[in-house]
């Protein structure tokens, strides 16, 4: 089987041939209507194989069956010369049991004379949390083209679409309770939203939102400056940057509207979980506020680590009385004050992150979304696709309580639905696979890649070339080189309003430089970069 993410059980082939109909009758009362109706559709539009439901097991060629014995999210296939079973013990196995019989049935259509091999065989995803999270606020993009993401990754059994909805570029969810918040760009209305979130669930992609509190919330601040701690005028920004005013992280009053807005945004989003950012938030401001500065005194909060989390936890709290778990970003575990379950996502550690480590290790659960091997924005001459595909997390880390792996694309860098797409595809085949199949074999990987991208053409997404993706020596370096210098100049006209010492930008620009290169190259690139 040229399928992706690769099964993890052993299959059996059997000494008989199932012949693909013209029509496929199917048959499963326990599961529900929308899997068969995504599975109608792949088929139909693929290509051109009807599927008709019929009324009993005995009419079907496909048939559902319920086995409790299956673990979570796994299934098994069954195929005899008559009749193709799928076990499962929950809806969203049985959803990935579709999709593999649909790349069966469409390798055996393309390959096999339309025949597939009679086999048995089961699978079961390596993690539960198998995500990619979706910046649209530094660049706007369109349901249809979300659509076109959601498709692609349901394909390759990626479970969580990790949807960031709000930073200092734009806040993008309508909001009745606060019509200013999308007074300067673009937006979904919530109709667009509760329809997107059933397209995506139909395809067993779970949608978390992410509002980023309290830093990254210049775009909340331009409609609602008096939630900083001095009210003044914010700007909506363009460019790239962290940007120095913040939300008060002291004020009962900020507090207050940002409950009334989740009251308001939260029943839009089934999802168990939520995130809530909490990553680069600049103290510049809270060092001055009278405000802040009175909370930490009053409550006896020791720095501006634990403010955030008095902050942050304020916010946890309201979320968890609609019991939701809250996700919040490493940084938010160099507080003192985390001593409940939090689930955290690990993307860095530019700065000293002993503390959030220390959690991790000790069984907080954690999403790993390395920067070095999961972010998408960076071109393949960086984050390059065998470095996604052979992604361990807990090589570097020894997380006991790891939920799953995350792709992440930001959009500063990412102007067009084109460049998005090139982006994502073919990486989010090699992150499924690192997120589903245990013993992983790259250049076995590329072989069936390959084979979806073209012969098969499971690939829906336009994204980059194979030749592209797969970009390596000098000419990845030369191409890495020319990135770096783009990068370095926007940072240097863009604002960054981290107030770093020195010392500490020193250590954030070697780490950066040898987290993506070897140690050889990052000197080369120190020295031909020099001056930069
Ligand atoms: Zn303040």
């Amino acid at each position: 089987m040229k399928i992706i993410p690769k099964i993890n059980g052993q299959q059996v082939i059997h000494d008989s041939e199932f012949q693909i109909p013209n029509v496929l009758t199917i048959y499963g009362e326990k599961f529900s209507d929308d899997s068969i109706a995504v599975f109608t559709e792949r088929l139909e539009r693929t290509i051109s194989i009807k599927v008709k439901n019929v009324n009993s097991l005995q009419e079907a060629t496909v048939r559902f069956e319920k086995d409790e014995s299956i673990l979570v999210n796994g299934y098994k296939v069954e195929v005899t010369d008559r009749t193709i079973t799928l076990f499962s013990a929950d809806e969203i196995g049985m959803k990935h049991a579709l999709t593999t019989l649909f790349v069966m049935i469409v390798e055996g259509e393309k390959t096999n004379n339309r025949i597939i091999r009679s086999t048995t065989f089961s699978d079961v995803p390596k993690y539960t949390h198998r995500g990619l999270l979706v910046d649209v606020s530094r660049h706007f993009f369109t349901i249809d083209v979300m659509k076109s993401i959601v498709e692609e990754m349901s394909r390759n059994k990626l479970n969580i679409l990790h949807w960031h909805l709000t930073d200092d570029q734009g806040w993008r969810i309508q909001s009745e309770v606060y019509p200013n918040l999308t007074k300067y760009g673009e937006f979904y209305t919530k109709q667009e939203i509760r329809d997107f979130v059933q397209y995506a669930r139909a395809r067993g992609v779970e949608v978390i939102p992410e509002i980023d509190l309290p830093g990254h919330t210049s775009a909340m601040l331009a409609a609602y400056p008096e939630l900083s701690c001095f009210g003044e005028h914010v700007s909506i920004k363009d460019g790239p940057g962290v940007y120095k005013t913040v939300l008060c992280a002291g004020s009962e009053k900020t507090i207050t509207f940002l409950k009334q807005l989740l009251d308001e945004l939260v029943e839009l989003f089934p999802s168990k979980r939520f995130h809530i950012g909490g990553d680069e938030v600049p103290r510049k401001n809270w060092e001055t506020c009278p405000t802040c500065q009175a909370l930490m005194e009053k409550e006896q909060i020791p720095n501006y680590d634990d403010l955030q989390y008095n902050f942050t936890k304020q916010i946890k709290d309201h979320l968890e009385t609609y019991g939701v778990e809250v996700i919040c970003w490493n940084e938010t575990l160099r507080a003192n004050g985390v001593k409940e379950d939090l689930i955290s996502q690990y993307w860095v550690d530019f700065t000293p992150e002993q503390k959030a480590k220390e959690y991790i290790e000790n069984g907080q659960p954690v999403i790993f979304s390395d920067l070095f091997a999961c972010y998408f924005d960076y071109p393949y001459a960086m984050v390059p696709l065998r470095k996604t595909y052979e992604y361990e997390p807990t090589a570097r880390l020894q997380a006991i309580n790891t939920l799953g792996i995350e792709g992440a694309i930001w959009t500063e860098r990412v102007p067009t639905p084109d460049v998005l797409s090139e982006m994502i595809s073919p990486r989010i085949q090699a992150l499924a696979e690192a997120a589903w199949t245990f013993e992983r074999n790259y250049e076995e990987f590329l072989d069936r890649l390959k084979a979806n991208m073209d012969e098969l053409q499971l690939v829906t997404l336009r994204g980059s070339t194979f030749e592209k993706a797969t970009i390596s020596g000098e000419e990845a370096f030369q191409e890495a080189k020319q990135f770096l210098l783009y990068m370095f100049q926007m940072m240097q006209s863009g604002e960054v309003e981290m107030e770093l010492a020195p010392a500490e930008q020193q250590h954030m620009l070697s780490h950066f430089l040898n987290g993506f290169f070897n140690e050889e190259q990052a000197k080369r690139f120190l020295s031909e970069l020099g001056g930069v």
